[in-house]
C-alpha cells in the first residue's frame, strides 16, 4: 500500500503548528539568526537574593535545553515537509528501501526504517 502522502502532510503541518505554540511559551524566534531562544523570566524583583538569582538562571538553562530539543523535532518536521513530494521521501536514508507504514504513521519525520533507526 503506498503512503497516504496527504494523511501524512496534514499530520507533519499538525505536529508543526503544535511545536511552535510549545515553544513560544518558552521562547521566541530571533530574526537575525532564524533560531528559537530561551526566555529569561522577566527580572521584576530586583531585591532577590542570590538564592532566587541561582534558580531563575537553572530555570533557563532548562528552557534553552527544552527549546533545542523542540527545535531539532521542528527542523526534521520542516525538512519532511518540504521533501515530501520527492520520490525519496518514505525511504531509509541509509539502505533505501521503505519505511516501515506503521513507523511513519508513528513518527511521519522518520528519515530511517525501523533497522537503520537513528539514535
Ligand atoms: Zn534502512
Amino acid at each position: 500500500m503506498p503512503l497516504n502522502k496527504q494523511k501524512i502532510k496534514e499530520k507533519l503541518e499538525k505536529e508543526r503548528d503544535l511545536l511552535v505554540e510549545e515553544m513560544k511559551d518558552m521562547g521566541k524566534l530571533n530574526p537575525e539568526t532564524g533560531e528559537w531562544e530561551a526566555q529569561p523570566e522577566a527580572q521584576d524583583f530586583p531585591e532577590s537574593d542570590q538564592n532566587d538569582q541561582a534558580d531563575r538562571f537553572e530555570d533557563f538553562e532548562s528552557r534553552s535545553s527544552m527549546i533545542k530539543d523542540l527545535s531539532n523535532r521542528l527542523n526534521n518536521i520542516l525538512f519532511a515537509l518540504k521533501n515530501i513530494n520527492k520520490a525519496s521521501f518514505g525511504r531509509c536514508e541509509v539502505c533505501g528501501k521503505d519505511i516501515e507504514l506503521a513507523r511513519m504513521e508513528a513518527n511521519p519525520a522518520a528519515k530511517t526504517c525501523k533497522k537503520h533507526l537513528e539514535s
